[in-house]
């Protein structure tokens, strides 16, 4: 459904991310998880590009799979990285042929994180000309839907290191909304008060479009590490370290303080009128449906 349409359904969408599997046996797993989190009803569920785009085949497969065989509402990931103009509308053409609503136009992170990375090797340079492409391609009528694919692109509550400035970032903001985004999806936080002041600030720019708060669930203190060095930074509140210093590293009392923290995120976050909450899940599906329940709710609708 375009994310348009979603929007006016739900006052308050809930999304899960998933990344495509690389071997039959993690495949099998998700699709396990994915069993498990169906009952939950999420409002949408998104699927990650590997960065430098290394899994475009296999984002592309994730994506037919969960619209042909779950009653899933898939959103793939597009990045520009090393992607020609030719390529990306081949990309999107099969998409619109295979009845994709939605994309998250994102810049994407260099092949190994390659800081030297020379972004003249494609056509693209930030996630505005992604936006800007896919709009070219709405405009070609070539998508069944006459308004073509809803556009999402990324937000940092806490600012991308790219832009050191947030002023300047803000506009950087700004121009990809308005060069044709439907919705902004944020990067992982921990700290409510930052992403309701990257709303506010949102707003105070001019920027309306829905804007969902990215929740991550800590589940194991390798993964919180790895996490942060992903999302290129990631404020750790001195409370939550607290509580996890509490554990003294035990594997599932580091789950426990991770998903309690994560269910007052979200719970904090519905209290305070969110547009939407997108559930970071790293293909599992447990601590998801740990929130769920501790926030009440048996699936998705009781909350929206
Ligand atoms: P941009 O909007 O292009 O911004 C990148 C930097 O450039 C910022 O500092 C911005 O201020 C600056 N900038 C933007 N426009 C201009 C301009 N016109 N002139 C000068 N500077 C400008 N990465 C992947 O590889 N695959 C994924 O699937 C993926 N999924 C993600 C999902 C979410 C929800 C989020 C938040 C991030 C995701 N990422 C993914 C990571 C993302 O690609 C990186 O964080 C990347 O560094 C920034 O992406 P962006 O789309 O915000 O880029």
């Amino acid at each position: 459904m375009h994310i348009r349409d979603i929007f006016k359904l739900h006052r308050t969408t809930f999304s899960f991310e998933f990344f495509p599997p690389r071997s039959e046996q993690a495949a099998a797993d998700l699709f396990v998880s994915i069993s498990e989190l169906q009952p939950l009803k999420p409002t949408f569920v998104s699927v990650t590009y590997g960065a430098g785009g290394s899994t475009r085949e296999l984002t592309r497969d994730l994506v037919v799979r969960l619209e042909s065989e779950t009653n899933l509402d898939p959103i793939p990931h597009l990045t520009c990285v090393g992607h020609s103009e030719g390529e990306v509308r081949e990309v999107l053409s099969q998409y619109a042929k295979g009845g994709i609503s939605n994309i998250l136009a994102l810049r994407g992170d260099p092949p190994d994180n390659d800081h030297e990375y020379d972004w003249s090797q494609g056509s693209f340079r930030h996630a505005g000309d992604l936006v800007r492409a896919i709009k070219a391609f709405n405009d070609s009528g070539e998508h069944p839907d006459r308004r073509g694919f809803g556009i999402g692109v990324a937000g940092f509550p806490e600012g991308h290191p790219g832009t050191p400035n947030r002023l300047v970032e803000m506009e950087h903001l700004k121009a990809k909304v308005d060069a044709g985004a439907d919705y902004i999806c944020t990067q992982l936080f921990f700290d409510n008060r930052d992403f309701y002041d990257f709303r506010d600030r949102c707003r105070l720019a001019g920027i309306d479009v829905p804007i969902l708060a990215g929740i991550m669930p800590i589940t194991s203190m390798k993964g919180m590490k790895r996490m942060a060095e992903l999302a290129l930074g990631a404020r750790y509140p001195a409370a939550l370290l607290r509580a996890l210093n509490r554990t003294s590293g035990k594997d599932e009392a580091v789950r426990r303080v991770g998903v309690h923290w994560a269910t007052e995120q979200c719970r904090d976050l519905l209290d305070h009128d969110v547009d939407g909450i997108h559930l970071y899940t790293l293909n599992r599906s447990t601590a998801t449906r740990e929130i769920y329940k501790t926030l009440g709710v048996e699936d998705s609708h009781a909350l929206a």
